[in-house]
């Protein structure tokens, strides 16, 4: 560890306390963010040389390593929405969570939907399976990253933390995640107090509001699915209404699903111009197609997934605009679905009255005393209709728009030019091996990035499957730009 972070005494995670000074040349590899994405760096760091001549050090502001915001929950209502089979946090051993779940309990299979909780520990614990492995090549420090400094003397980067300490580092590599959505402009947030919740992963905020007045999410995603299952555990006599421009609902995945086939780019989109209309006329006459075979129109989507982000770099900045405009409402439902028994719950809430889904936009919103009075518009109306709820909670989205973002690290980095937004504000310029781009566009040596920023440049890149390719992918990176090394002496494949 650098000197002054020594002497400041950086606080570090309980399996990271082993470390040992690690002598001759090493390379520092900080990962700012320890969630899904830095933490699965930093296992492929480990695994591939068992650690030789790396210190990899993950600075996380969390409490825990490794869960990130998806997977901090410990509600088990909160189910992943991709089966156990198709979440391997390995690349090269699809198996390997499925190992892990049967260790929780035998029952589970390849198309189980088992709870975030769950997945949580699993990463949990094939990070600290690598961690023992490797011992003393990896440091976990919590604290907050505030600043990225270039050309610190003998390192490329110097890392300033909120402790007030600091870390030198050969390579950094940006991981941070999730941001909570924008309040909208309609909202008047600062003068609603407790009531409105601009945090939607913010459960102990959830579990405070009271339950005799009815919650108003904003949005009716996944998020708001979230949202609306913790307040409906939490009390028996909730109402709550998800307002969305569209009021469009996430579709249930089928029981039992099968991973997706692989397979060449789809012919019947190869016969087309590229483009909004044409592929999306295409993917729905091919839907139609598998149904009248006795098929299941979500294999038309999932055969797809593989060659999303090739179908996005074909798409101009104009046709992109177009698919967000008009397209991503009814693509986001069909694609991102919910647990086959989350899809039931919901519609069990739908039936019993508890839940109601309306199209619309909220115009204004007056705190009267406990109540909120909200305004709203209806899809296709022309005059308002009104609300009357005892919360808002803002489901509408993460935010990528980083000028808009009051995370000092973020602010710092774009003020110095270390940064470029892409023009639709979905995230991240990068470069072709996830090199963070500065505000000219010249990929900047020894700064990465990887995590749900990547959509901007492949728009499938914010789930696990796709996440995990992509940490792999870095990570080797990364170990190709040292100096060869010996082969490791130590296991290199934690068994979860
Ligand atoms: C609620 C939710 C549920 C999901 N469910 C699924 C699912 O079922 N299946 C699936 O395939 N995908 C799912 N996803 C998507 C997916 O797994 C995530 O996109 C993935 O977790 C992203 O990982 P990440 O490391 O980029 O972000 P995160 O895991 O959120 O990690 C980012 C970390 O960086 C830390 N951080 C940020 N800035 C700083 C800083 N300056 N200093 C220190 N630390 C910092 C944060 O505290 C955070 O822990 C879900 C996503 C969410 C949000």
């Amino acid at each position: 560890m650098h000197n002054r972070g020594r002497r400041r005494g950086l606080q570090r995670f309980a399996f990271a306390k082993s470390m040992r000074h690690i002598s001759g040349a090493v390379t520092r590899i900080v990962i700012i963010g320890a969630g899904f994405s830095g933490s699965l760096t930093a296992l492929h760091l480990l695994r591939a040389r068992g650690g030789a001549n790396l210190e990899v050090v993950l600075i996380e502001q969390r409490a825990s390593v490794a869960r990130g915001l998806a997977y901090q929950c410990w509600d088990d209502n909160l189910l992943l929405n991709v089966p156990a089979g198709n979440m391997s946090a390995l690349a090269d051993d699809p198996g390997h969570f499925l190992s892990y779940c049967r260790t929780v309990d035998p029952a589970f299979g390849p198309g189980s939907f088992v709870s975030r909780r769950i997945y949580g520990d699993y990463l949990e614990a094939s990070l600290a399976e690598a961690v023992r492995n490797t011992p003393g090549r990896l440091v976990a420090v919590q604290d907050i990253a505030l600043a990225l400094e270039p050309g610190a003397p003998d390192a490329a980067w110097r890392v300033q933390l909120a402790s007030g300490a600091h870390l030198d580092a050969e390579e950094v590599v940006l991981a941070l995640g999730h941001f909570p959505p924008l309040p909208p402009a309609s909202i008047p947030a600062a003068a609603l107090g407790a009531c409105y919740i601009n945090d939607p992963w913010d459960f102990v905020a959830l579990d405070l509001l009271p339950h005799d007045l009815p919650v108003l999410i904003l949005g009716s995603g996944h998020t708001a699915i979230d949202a609306l299952f913790r307040l409906t555990s939490a009390s028996n006599q909730r109402k709550v209404i998800l307002l969305s421009r569209r009021g469009l609902t996430p579709q249930g995945h089928r029981f039992a699903p099968t991973p997706p086939l692989r397979t060449g780019f789809p012919e019947h989109l190869a016969r087309h111009v590229p483009g909004v209309r044409t592929y999306l006329r295409a993917v729905r006459e091919r839907a139609a197609l598998r149904m009248r075979e006795g098929g299941d129109w979500r294999d038309a989507i999932n055969e797809l997934r593989a060659h999303t982000p090739q179908i996005w770099a074909s798409w101009p900045d104009a046709e992109r605009r177009r698919f967000l405009r008009h397209a991503v409402a009814f693509w986001d439902i069909h694609r991102h679905r919910l647990a086959p028994s989350a899809f039931q719950r919901f519609e069990q809430l739908q039936r019993s009255g508890k839940v109601r889904v309306i199209a619309g936009r909220v115009i204004s919103c007056a705190r009267e005393g406990s109540r909120l009075e909200v305004q709203y518009r209806p899809r296709g109306q022309a005059g308002p209709e009104s609300l009357q709820v005892g919360a808002i909670v803002n489901c509408s989205g993460p935010n990528y728009d980083l000028t808009r973002l009051d995370l000092p690290l973020v602010r710092q980095m774009l003020a110095d030019g270390l940064l470029l937004q892409d023009p639709l504000k979905l995230g991240l310029e990068v470069g072709a091996n996830y090199e963070v781009l500065d505000a000219r566009g010249r990929a900047q040596a020894h700064c990465h990035y990887v995590g749900p920023m990547l959509k901007a440049g492949l728009w499938e890149a914010i789930a696990a499957p796709e996440l995990r390719g992509h940490t792999q992918r870095l990570a080797d990176i990364l170990l190709d730009s040292l100096a060869p090394q010996p082969a490791p002496s130590v296991p290199s494949a934690p068994g979860a």
